[in-house]
């Protein structure tokens, strides 16, 4: 069966996996070990993979510090914030209705801390306006996160315009470029940003790695603190022992990306020409969630008119693996909170699924089960 679901968790890329096989085998130790070479060679490994990761970036590798992955890198970045507030009296965030629950889930603890936060709603294009944020700004406004592509949608956000717009101010901007990051190589390079998450499995890396970015202003870095006591790693804001095979994994994978993103846009906008294609020939009525000028080449969330996405997901999973980006237990179906705050109406939500691929997906495989599950979408059309 295709794999379709690139935005929950992109494949491994083989040269990243053989690269992480040649560390667990042949470069065993603790990176912090200071006695032995063994420690010294780790240590090795997680510096260049810094470097790859700096490079992919255009940032300094100082500013780079490894976690468990995006999550965890956007609750330090705005966890990591409640000293600072509290001794600067700034405890405003705003951030967007769209984000990932790693961002809204943790700016809505905040309030329980004494914090104010603000919630913005996007444009029925699902971008968010720059002036709808600004707006909000007040004296007291540490802190704005707004993600670079959303992963419901893969609509991009106004990032850039944000970080011009915000760095005349003295607020913390941080972007969630976990979908991003690897993709939009250029527009990151360009972007003006404090802080910035990703998870390394989005880019054909491993899981369970992520990096948090500090940029400098000056010799200063953004005022977060360390979320969880213990060592002294990544400069005490990430403390445990540094997992060096993932890393390194995740260094390869920023490696790979810097070469070949150019290359992999080429390929993931065939594979979009060919879905447009072959939904236009289906003869069925259907829309896209999101203003498409905006969007990802590696992603669609597509409204089948009339299909029910539980349906169509169910009557194809033998042969196509995509989503309807949403959270969906056994228990419970919650229609999108992306797709709501878009204000999209829950029977178009009900409709819709996203299909997101990566630079490997093989075309004419995409086109042979593309084209199976429209036909499975005319059958089941009500
Ligand atoms: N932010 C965004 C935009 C994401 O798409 C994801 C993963 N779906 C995350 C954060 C969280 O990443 P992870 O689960 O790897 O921590």
């Amino acid at each position: 069966s295709i794999y379709l679901d690139y935005n929950a968790s992109a494949p491994i890329d083989s040269r990243v996996l053989a690269t992480m096989i040649d560390i667990y085998k042949n470069h065993i130790g603790n990176a912090d070990s200071r006695t032995h070479d063994h420690g010294d060679q780790a240590r090795v490994i997680v510096e260049n993979a810094r470097k790859d990761v700096a490079g992919l970036l255009g940032i300094s590798s100082s500013e780079v510090f490894f976690t468990s992955g995006a999550t965890e890198s956007n609750n330090i970045a705005i966890q990591g914030l409640e000293e600072y507030a509290l001794k600067s009296g700034k405890n405003h965030i705003i951030t967007t209705s769209i984000e990932h629950k790693a961002i809204l889930e943790t700016a809505k603890s905040m309030v329980r801390r004494g914090f104010e936060i603000d919630i913005i709603d996007p444009e029925p294009t699902g971008r968010v306006s720059v002036e709808k944020i600004v707006e909000k700004v007040r004296d007291n406004t540490l802190l704005v996160s707004v993600m670079h592509v959303n992963n419901e949608t893969g609509i991009i956000q106004p990032i850039e315009e944000l970080g011009l717009e915000l760095g005349k101010r003295d607020i913390l901007f941080h972007i969630d470029a976990t979908q991003s990051c690897g993709k939009l190589v250029q527009e990151l390079r360009n972007a003006k940003y404090n802080m910035l998450s990703f998870s390394a499995h989005k880019l054909r890396g491993p899981q369970g790695v992520g990096v948090l970015v500090l940029r400098r202003t000056g010799y200063k870095l953004p005022p977060v603190k360390a979320i969880m006591y213990g060592g002294q790693q990544e400069h005490g804001i990430r403390p445990g022992t540094i997992p060096v095979a993932l890393v390194g994994g995740c260094g390869k994978a920023c490696e790979i990306a810097a070469d070949e993103y150019k290359n992999n846009s080429i390929k993931t906008k065939a594979v979009k020409t060919a879905l447009l294609a072959i939904l236009k020939e289906s003869g069925l009525t259907y829309s896209f969630n999101g203003d498409q000028k905006h969007c990802l080449d590696s992603t669609v969330n597509l409204c089948l008119q009339g299909v029910s996405s539980e349906a169509l997901m169910l009557s194809t999973k033998e042969y196509c693996s995509i989503s309807n980006g949403s959270a969906c237990t056994s228990k419970s179906y919650e229609p999108s909170y992306v797709l709501k705050a878009m204000k999209i109406s829950v029977e178009q939500i009900e409709d819709s699924i996203r299909i997101s691929w990566g630079p490997d997906t093989n075309l004419d495989e995409f086109k042979k089960q593309f084209s199976k599950l429209l036909e499975m979408a005319k059958v089941l059309v009500n």
